[in-house]
Order: C-alpha cells, then structure tokens, then sequence
C-alpha cells in the first residue's frame, strides 16, 4: 500500500494527496468477538458460536431452495454472515431497558418535558424479518428523577433490536420509561419506512408509519401533547 501511495504521488504531484484512498485493514475475524476500534466508539459484537453455525445450516438450505448453488465462491460464507446478522439485528433480546435506565436515575426537581428527538431507529418487522427504519422522539416530564439522555435512545435501541411490530415497540419504550423512573408522564412518536412495504408487496417507496403511545399527563392534557407534538413537527 505504501508504494502504491508513493507511485500516486509520483504520477500525480501534490495532486497525489487528494485521490489517495486510505487503507482500511479489516478487523480480525473471530467467531466469538469483534473489536472496531476507530477513535469514537469501539464496537463490541457477540455471537454465540452454536447459533450463528445452526442458523447458518439452515440458511445454506434457504439459498439451495432460492435455486442458488451455497457453494459457489461468492456464498461460502453467506449463511455464516447472515447468522451474525440476523443476532445483530435480534441483540436486543439480550438486553433490558429497565436496567439501563435503573443504572442512571439522578435526583432533579427539573419538572419540565425532557425532549430525546430523531433518535435513528433501525428495527426488524416480525412479519417479513425486513428491515424498518426511521425516527423515534421520546419526552417525558421528571417527577424528582430524570435518566441519562443516551440511556432514552439506548432504551429505544433495546426495544427496536428484536423482531417487531412498530406499534407494539412504541408501547414498549413508553412503558420501559414509565416503570422505572415514574415521571408525570411518557410521549413516544415513531415515524418508520417499512422496506416490506417498499420493495415487496404493494411496493409504496414513500409510505411512513407513524405511532405514538403516551401516557400519564400527555394523556390527560392536550396542552402538554400538543407541545410535544409541535416540537418534534420538522
Ligand atoms: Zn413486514
């Protein structure tokens, strides 16, 4: 790679610089533990080695059944790849929202709504195992105890990492809220772009779904919700 560079630099003068493509070495493959570090964040992903090899069993028999030879040079290792995948997007089973926020409830007479907006949300629809994805907005007003900020979208992460339907994963991050730190009231509005509806069935590119669930004071006072609502209006 280094005299690759230095010919660029040759052939190209100082223009050499500007067309030069950063190596990336690929981090170790391991069954068991992956480790990205790049400066802002270390990426930590776990696979149970039994799984990922049963699933992907069962997946070079899905690729046989498409009509597809799962021994040719390009899908070796796609059932392998497929089986982590699919524990990535299904991680959440493995966590627990009350916990996360249990780990960082603070005492704080703030008695205003705390706004967590556009967290990403990437979520898998149980019905077609299809991506869905979007925005989740999450408020709630404290009650003596607020959470760690980070600690609503890792709630909303958690919930979203398993197979779902979108309503029901709305309910959930409210309820997770609600539960653990008991605040005077929990708005939750999810707007999601289903792919099973993009590029299968009746294929509607555009179409968003939008949920909200709410509960204690957005529930009972409009002037509240309609707060809300107008906040997270883009
Ligand atoms: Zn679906």
């Amino acid at each position: 790679m280094i005299f690759f560079f230095l010919f660029l630099q040759a052939g190209f003068g100082r223009w050499g610089l500007s067309i030069f493509i950063p190596y990336r070495r690929e981090p170790p493959e391991t069954d068991f533990f992956t480790q990205d570090c790049n400066m802002a964040y270390i990426r930590e992903d776990r696979y149970d080695e039994q799984v990922t090899a049963e699933i992907a069993k069962h997946y070079r028999e899905i690729l046989r059944l498409l009509g597809e030879d799962p021994e040719r040079e390009g899908l070796v290792r796609t059932p392998e790849r497929v089986a982590k995948a699919l524990q990535f997007l299904t991680k959440g089973y493995h966590q627990d929202g009350a916990e996360i926020i249990r780990g960082a409830i603070f005492k704080e007479e703030y008695r205003q709504m705390v706004l967590v907006k556009d967290i990403e949300l990437y979520s898998t629809c149980e019905h077609h195992v299809m991506p869905f994805i979007g925005k989740a907005h999450v408020a709630y007003i404290p009650n003596g105890y607020i959470t760690g900020l980070s600690k609503i979208a890792r709630v909303v992460e958690t919930y979203a990492r398993r197979l779902q339907v979108q309503e029901r994963l709305t309910v959930q991050i409210r309820d997770c809220i609600q539960k653990t730190l008991n605040p005077i009231g929990v708005a939750v509005v999810i707007e999601a772009a289903h792919t099973c509806m993009q590029i299968r069935g009746i294929e509607k590119a555009n179409a968003v779904t939008t949920t909200s669930a709410f509960s204690g004071i957005f529930l009972k006072d409009e002037r509240t919700r309609n707060e809300f609502l107008n906040l997270i209006r883009h």
